[in-house]
C-alpha cells in the first residue's frame, strides 16, 4: 500500500505541472492513494497575492478545492485522490487560517513552520555571526514553535520538522537535544504525525526531513510517521517510498499513517 501525501503544484508559483500531472505521476508510480496539498494563501495579509512565487492568491482557493474533489470523483477507483493542503503557521494569524480552511471540506491539513525569529526557515544569512549559543537559541525556538503547532489543534500532520537544515546543513550539528525531546514529547501528546519528507535530498544538505536521528527519537517517544515527497515535479510523486518505508522498519516503526476525512488511516509497514 502506497501513498503520497505532499504534492504541489502550478497554482503556488514555483512548481511544474498541474493537478491531474501529479495525479497520473501517481499512478505510474504505483500509488493507491494520492494527497494534493498545495500551500496556503496568505490569509494575514491584505493583498489577494501576497507572495505570488510562494502561494496562489486567496480568490484562488475555491477553485483550487474545486479542481481537486473533481478530479477525486474521476479517478475513483483507479487512485484515490485526497484534498489537502499546506498550512503555514503563523501564530499571530492562527484564527484567520482556521476561519479559511473550516469551510473546505479538507482530508487533511500539513502544518509547516515556514518563518521563526523573523526570518524564513530557509535564509541560509540568518545565521552569519551568531555565536554557539545563538545558534541553540535560534534550533530551540524554531523546535518550540514546531511544538506549539503541533498543540494548535489546526493540523493532521507536520511538515518537513528539520526544514532549516535543507540550505544550512550545519544546522543538523547544533545541540538542542532538550528542545528536541520537548518538540517530540509534544507532538506525540497531541496525537499529530509528522511527515518523512523527501524533498530535502534534492536540497543543499542532500538528506530526507527529518534525519535518521530525530526519527530514532520520534519512535522513542510514540510520533507517528505520515509520508509526503513534496513534490514540486510530477516526477518526484513517491519519490523514495521503499527507502524510507525500510529505513522506518529498521528503527522499530511497524505501521505509518495518512489522513482522510480527517480520520487516521494506518497502513502496515
Ligand atoms: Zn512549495
Ligand atoms: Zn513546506
Amino acid at each position: 500500500m502506497k501513498f503520497d501525501l505532499h504534492t504541489h503544484h502550478y497554482r503556488c508559483g514555483h512548481a511544474d505541472g498541474n493537478i491531474r500531472d501529479y495525479i497520473e505521476a501517481g499512478i505510474s508510480a504505483g500509488l493507491q492513494v494520492i494527497g494534493i496539498s498545495d500551500h496556503t494563501p496568505y490569509f494575514g495579509f491584505e493583498e489577494d497575492q501576497a507572495f505570488p512565487n510562494t502561494a496562489m492568491g486567496k480568490s484562488q482557493l475555491a477553485d483550487y478545492v474545486q479542481e481537486v474533489l473533481d478530479l477525486k470523483k474521476e479517478y475513483a477507483g483507479k487512485i484515490d485522490v485526497l484534498l489537502g493542503i499546506e498550512s503555514d503557521y503563523f501564530p499571530h494569524h492562527a484564527h484567520l487560517y482556521k476561519a479559511a480552511l473550516d469551510s473546505y471540506p479538507f482530508d487533511y491539513i500539513i502544518g509547516s513552520v515556514h518563518f521563526s525569529g523573523g526570518y524564513s526557515i530557509f535564509d541560509p544569512t540568518r545565521w552569519d555571526g551568531l555565536s554557539e549559543q545563538e545558534k541553540v537559541a535560534t534550533k530551540s525556538e524554531y523546535f518550540r514553535m514546531i511544538g506549539e503547532s503541533a498543540k494548535s489543534g489546526m493540523f493532521h500532520i507536520l511538515g518537513h520538522i528539520d526544514a532549516m537544515k535543507s540550505r544550512y546543513p550545519e544546522f543538523s550539528d547544533i545541540e538542542a537535544p532538550e528542545a528536541l525531546d520537548d518538540m517530540l514529547r509534544t507532538i506525540a501528546d497531541s496525537g499529530v504525525a509528522i511527515e518523512v519528507n523527501t524533498s530535502g535530498k534534492i536540497k543543499l544538505c542532500g538528506l530526507w526531513h527529518p534525519i535518521d536521528s530525530m526519527l530514532e527519537r520520534a519512535f522513542h517517544f510514540g510520533v507517528e510517521i505520515s509520508f509526503g515527497s513534496d513534490s514540486h515535479v510530477p516526477e518526484r510523486v513517491g519519490d523514495d517510498f521503499e527507502l524510507v518505508a525500510s529505513k522506518l522498519r529498521e528503527i522499530g516503526y511497524t505501521e505509518w499513517v495518512y489522513y482522510k476525512q480527517k480520520q487516521r488511516q494506518v497502513v502496515a509497514l
